[in-house]
């Protein structure tokens, strides 16, 4: 049963209204969010929805179509990182973090459903806390602007549920816009919109969720962020972001052998979201395509955050035509994307699906990725 009824209080049923946010796709600039650098998401088309009911009191109800099938009842006086389980700290964590920030909220009824695939490193996690925290801000007026709302919906990862994640997948599903990629300077949230006319070029981009997540993701994305911030100490910078490709040569000299590769990809890959972000913006799209590859090899052999399926996908969309592809979101799994003339995206996801039969991978799933709209209002 919906624990979302029908308006029939009088407590403020005419506030009552349905909210999404959506998932995304990274198109470059792979764990540099998190080292103040740039990135170059897009917004699916999937998103989360909520349908989001204030309520005279303080306490929060929620309820999610792809959750454990329990009604989570909690008093958002009470609400404390670590006390919450499961799916229901994502969305508590939201009311937590607006509460904190000292906005004057108070209880609802939230009924989540969501398309977007969980775990497959497309930001299912992002775009529920952002549809709550949008809805909240709608609800209570609370006028934060949406850079704010992404900051809280990051803090509310950070500090409630305990994931040190970067800023990018909050903005993303928070600032995105139809049609465009969202080129972020993740030091201080200055973004352009970039136009992708994926089908005015002829290309698709494809989405090949390869199904797997090895259980090393969470701590290791721990581990790698620990490493570039000892990195950034040691060369005395404020962040990996500060330093520029000429000066990479005489700073890796002056560091730890098993900290270079992953300021090498940092620089690189910062770089490459520059690159890719010009080419967007003079419309050359083919040109993107080597540079999604060279990415890939970067994640591939400098951070070491890909892993086989991921690798095979890649090796297998390339050979059979794409213009470019690597892996999406943190590694260790997830997505890859591919960059493909239309007419090859069939050959290009076949070529795929035979390589995971062949070396007896679990199916991979494959759509088309369509730039999308951020967070919104739709009822
Ligand atoms: P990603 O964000 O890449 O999909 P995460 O591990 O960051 O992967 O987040 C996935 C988690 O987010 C799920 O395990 C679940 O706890 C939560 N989640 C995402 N979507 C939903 C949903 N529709 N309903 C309930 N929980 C969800
Ligand atoms: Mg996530």
């Amino acid at each position: 049963m919906s624990p979302v009824r029908t308006p029939d209080s009088a407590t403020a049923p005419a506030r009552t209204g349905v909210w999404a946010a959506p998932g995304r796709v990274n198109l470059i600039g792979e764990h540099t969010d998190y080292n103040d650098g740039f990135v170059l998401p897009i917004a699916l088309p999937q998103a989360a929805r909520a349908t989001v009911r204030p309520r005279a009191d303080r306490t929060l109800r929620l309820y999610s179509e792809q959750g454990d099938g329990r009604t989570v009842e909690l008093d958002i006086d009470a609400l404390s990182p670590g006390g919450v389980d499961g799916w229901a700290r994502y969305p508590a964590a939201v009311v937590w973090a607006l509460r904190e920030a000292g906005c004057a909220i108070g209880g609802a009824d939230v009924h989540i459903d969501s398309d977007v695939p969980t775990g497959a490193g497309l930001s299912s996690s992002a775009a529920i806390e952002c549809v709550v925290a949008a809805a909240y801000n709608d609800l209570h007026d609370l006028g934060l602007t949406r850079k704010e709302l992404a900051r809280i919906a990051q803090r509310a990862e950070n500090a409630f549920v305990g994931v040190p994640c970067g800023i990018m997948d909050q903005m993303a599903s928070v600032c995105a816009r139809q049609g465009e990629a969202l080129f972020l300077d993740t030091r201080d949230l200055s973004a352009r919109h970039v136009p992708v006319d994926l089908e005015g070029a002829g290309l698709r981009l494809l989405v090949i969720d390869t199904q797997v997540k090895h259980d090393l993701a969470d701590g290791e994305y721990a581990k790698l962020r620990a490493g570039c911030e000892r990195a950034s100490a040691l060369l005395g910078l404020p962040a990996l972001r500060d330093l520029t490709p000429d000066r990479l040569p005489a700073a890796l000299d002056r560091l730890p052998a098993e900290l270079r590769p992953l300021v090498r990809h940092v620089v690189s890959e910062n770089a490459r979201v520059e690159q890719a972000a010009a080419l967007l913006h003079e419309g050359y799209l083919h040109a993107l395509g080597p540079i999604l590859t060279s990415g890939h090899a970067s994640l591939r052999d400098d951070f070491g955050v890909s892993c086989p399926e991921t690798d095979l996908a890649v090796e297998a969309a390339v050979d059979a035509g794409a213009l470019g592809a690597r892996m999406t979101g943190g590694g260790f799994g997830g997505s890859v994307i591919a960059l493909v003339a239309a007419d090859r995206a069939p050959t290009v996801t076949t070529a795929v699906e035979t390589a995971f039969r062949q070396a007896a991978y679990t199916a991979p799933r494959a759509f088309t990725a369509v730039p999308s709209s951020g967070a919104r209002r739709i009822v």
